[in-house]
C-alpha cells in the first residue's frame, strides 16, 4: 500500500498537466511489477517543439523521467544535459505514435531503446534521485553499461538540470552518437515514418489506461508527388499539350491563361501554376479526398469572372477518373461525382478550372455517416480577425473540457474552422445536434460577437457559428485547398498554439508558400484522419 501511495503522489505532476475531471477512473493505475522482477527502462525519441530523448527508468511503479536534448550516448567523454521532468505512468513506456498538436508534448514519439536496468550502490533509487545522484546499469538494445545522473542546477523554469554521463567501462564507445541510430527498437521505423503513418495516438488528457488510441485500421494510402522531371516537362509545354504524370497522359489546355490575379506585387497565377500546385500538394491533400465525392467550384475563365458549383461528372471526363453514383440523389440533383484518388486526378481537376475543391464529410461507402464534425466560425462584416481567434480559443477550451480532439484550420478567406474526427456510425443529425449544442454554449459566453440569424443581412455584421455545415452534401473547402481570391490563398490546418502567433492571418498562406510550410511543420490535422472518436453526451 505504501508503494501505491508513493506512486499516486509521484504521478501527481503528470495528472496535474492533464484533466481527468470528466472520467471516474483513477488515473495511472496499471500494472507495476513485471514477471522476472527486472526494472524496465525506455528511451523515447520525441519530436515536440524541440527534439529530445526521454530517458525513463521504472522506479516504484512509475517512470522517473529526464528529457535529454542531445540524447544518451555511450561516449564517456560527453556530458549531456538531462532535464528532470515529471514521472510518467508505466502505460506510456511502450507508446510509439503521435501526440496530437496542442496537447502536452504534442509531436511524434518512437521507442528508441528499451530493456532493463538496475541501480548501482543503492537499493533505494527513489532516495538516490531525491538526493540528486543515481548510478545505474542499462541493458538495452542500443544502450548498455554504467551511467550516472547527477543533479546540477535549476533552469529558469525551476526545473532540475542534471548531467547524464556514461562511465568509461567495457560498453563505452568514443564518438558514439544517438542520431546515428535513428530507428525504433519497437517497429524499426524512424520518427518521420511514424509521423507519416502513426499506429496510435496518445491522448494525454485521458487516464493512462485509456490514453493510447489506435489509429483506424483502414490504412490511408500514400502518394508521391511529381518528380522534378515531370515538373520540368509541365513547364516545357506550350499553351497546351500532353503531360505524362505517373503513368497517366493528361491533355492540358490554356496553360498560360490567368486564373487568379496576384495579390499586391505578386505575378498572377496561371492554369499551369494551379496544375502544378495541385500535383505537388496532392500527397498532403488526397488523404482528405480519397473515397469521398468532391464538389467543384469552377472558374474556367478565371476568378475575375463569376464561378459556379459543379458536381456532376462531365460527359467527357477521362475514363481513368474514379467516379461514384449517389444512390440517394434527389430528382434533379447531381447523381455522379468525381472521387479524386490520384495525383493525376488532382491535376486534371485544376485543368478543368476547379479552383476550389470541397470533399464530402462522409465517405462514399457510407454517405449518411460523417467522419468529421465541423465547426465553422463564419465572420460577419464587423468581425475582426482577433474576434475570430478569440472564438477559436473558446472552441479549444470547450473541446478540452469535453475531452475531444480537434484541429483548427484557417479558411484561406476570413474565418477559421475546427475539424473534429468522429467514429463510424454517427448520422449527420447527431453530429449537427452535437456541434449546435457546443456552438450555442460558446456563443452564449460572447453574445456581443455572435448572431444566430439565418440571413446574413440580419446578422448585424456578427459572426455565425455555422453548425448547419453538418449535413449530407454540405461541404467546406478541403485542407490545403485553394480559395478563389487574389494571390491564391489556401485553407491550412494549424496547431492550436499558432493562434497565439500575432502574425497569424486567415489567408496568409498561398499557392506559392504552402508547400514550404508543409515541408517545415507538416500537417497537424493529418494524424486525426480516421481517428475513431466518440462525441461525449452533453
Ligand atoms: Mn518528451
Amino acid at each position: 500500500m505504501a508503494r501505491s501511495t508513493r506512486r499516486r503522489a509521484a504521478l501527481a505532476d503528470y495528472n496535474a498537466k492533464r484533466d481527468f475531471d470528466r472520467t471516474p477512473e483513477p488515473a495511472g493505475d496499471a500494472q507495476s511489477d513485471r514477471p522476472g522482477g527486472g526494472r524496465m527502462f525506455v528511451v523515447q525519441r520525441h519530436r515536440a517543439r524541440r527534439l529530445h530523448y526521454d530517458l525513463r527508468l521504472e522506479v516504484d511503479g512509475v517512470l522517473a523521467s529526464w528529457a535529454v536534448p542531445k540524447g544518451p550516448t555511450l561516449d564517456p567523454g560527453k556530458r549531456h544535459l538531462a532535464v528532470h521532468v515529471e514521472d510518467h505512468p508505466m502505460e506510456y513506456a511502450d507508446f510509439e505514435g503521435v501526440i496530437p498538436s496542442g496537447e502536452y508534448g504534442g509531436g511524434d514519439v518512437i521507442v528508441w531503446d528499451r530493456g532493463t536496468w538496475e541501480p548501482s550502490a543503492t537499493d533505494d533509487p527513489a532516495a538516490a534521485i531525491a538526493a540528486g545522484e543515481l548510478h545505474f546499469d542499462l541493458h538495452g538494445e542500443k544502450l548498455s553499461g554504467r551511467f550516472a545522473l547527477v543533479r546540477r542546477d535549476r533552469d529558469g523554469g525551476g526545473r532540475e538540470q542534471w548531467l547524464l554521463v556514461h562511465k568509461n567501462d567495457d560498453s563505452a564507445e568514443k564518438g558514439w552518437d544517438p542520431e546515428h541510430h535513428p530507428t525504433s527498437v519497437k517497429s524499426g521505423r524512424t520518427n518521420d515514418e511514424v509521423a507519416a503513418a502513426p499506429a496510435a495516438l496518445w491522448r494525454s488528457d485521458l487516464p493512462p489506461g485509456e490514453a493510447e488510441v489506435a489509429v483506424s485500421a483502414t490504412e490511408v494510402p500514400r502518394w508521391e508527388g511529381p518528380t522534378p522531371e515531370e515538373l520540368a516537362a509541365l513547364d516545357a509545354l506550350g499553351r497546351e499539350g500532353r503531360w505524362h504524370l505517373q503513368g497517366t497522359r493528361l491533355s492540358l489546355t490554356n496553360l498560360d491563361k490567368v486564373l487568379v490575379p496576384g495579390r499586391g506585387d505578386e505575378p498572377p497565377l496561371t492554369k499551369r501554376d494551379l496544375v502544378r500546385y495541385h500535383a505537388c500538394v496532392a500527397p498532403a491533400m488526397l488523404p482528405y479526398l480519397v473515397d469521398r465525392a468532391v464538389n467543384m467550384h469552377r472558374f474556367p475563365n478565371g476568378i475575375d469572372r463569376p464561378g459556379f458549383w459543379h458536381k456532376e461528372v462531365p460527359p467527357r471526363a477521362p475514363s481513368w477518373l474514379r467516379t461514384w453514383r449517389n444512390p440517394d440523389a434527389d430528382e434533379g440533383e447531381a447523381e455522379n461525382y468525381i472521387v479524386p484518388d490520384s495525383v493525376p486526378a488532382l491535376a486534371w481537376l485544376a485543368n478543368y478550372g476547379a479552383v476550389e475543391l470541397h470533399p464530402w464529410t462522409s465517405r462514399i461507402d457510407r454517405p449518411g455517416e460523417p467522419t468529421w464534425a465541423l465547426f465553422d466560425i463564419d465572420p460577419g462584416e464587423r468581425t475582426s480577425f482577433e474576434d475570430v481567434v478569440l472564438l477559436t480559443r473558446l472552441h479549444r477550451t470547450a473541446l478540452d473540457h469535453l475531452g475531444v480532439t480537434g484541429c483548427p484550420k484557417v479558411s484561406g478567406q476570413r474565418g477559421i474552422q475546427v475539424w473534429v474526427p468522429v467514429r463510424p456510425g454517427y448520422s449527420f443529425t447527431e453530429t449537427r445536434a452535437w456541434v449546435e449544442k457546443v456552438s450555442r454554449s460558446i456563443g452564449a459566453s460572447v453574445p456581443d460577437l455572435v448572431s444566430w440569424a439565418w440571413r446574413r443581412d440580419e446578422r448585424a455584421g456578427l459572426t455565425r457559428l455555422d453548425y448547419t455545415q453538418n449535413a449530407v452534401n454540405k461541404t467546406l473547402v478541403a485542407p490545403h485547398g485553394v480559395r478563389p481570391r487574389p494571390g491564391g490563398p489556401v485553407s491550412v490546418p494549424i496547431r492550436w498554439d499558432e493562434l497565439d502567433d500575432p502574425g497569424l492571418r486567415p489567408d496568409g498562406w498561398t499557392v506559392r508558400t504552402v508547400l514550404d510550410r508543409l515541408a517545415d511543420v507538416g500537417d497537424p490535422l493529418a494524424p486525426l484522419i480516421g481517428m475513431a472518436q466518440d462525441l461525449p453526451a452533453l
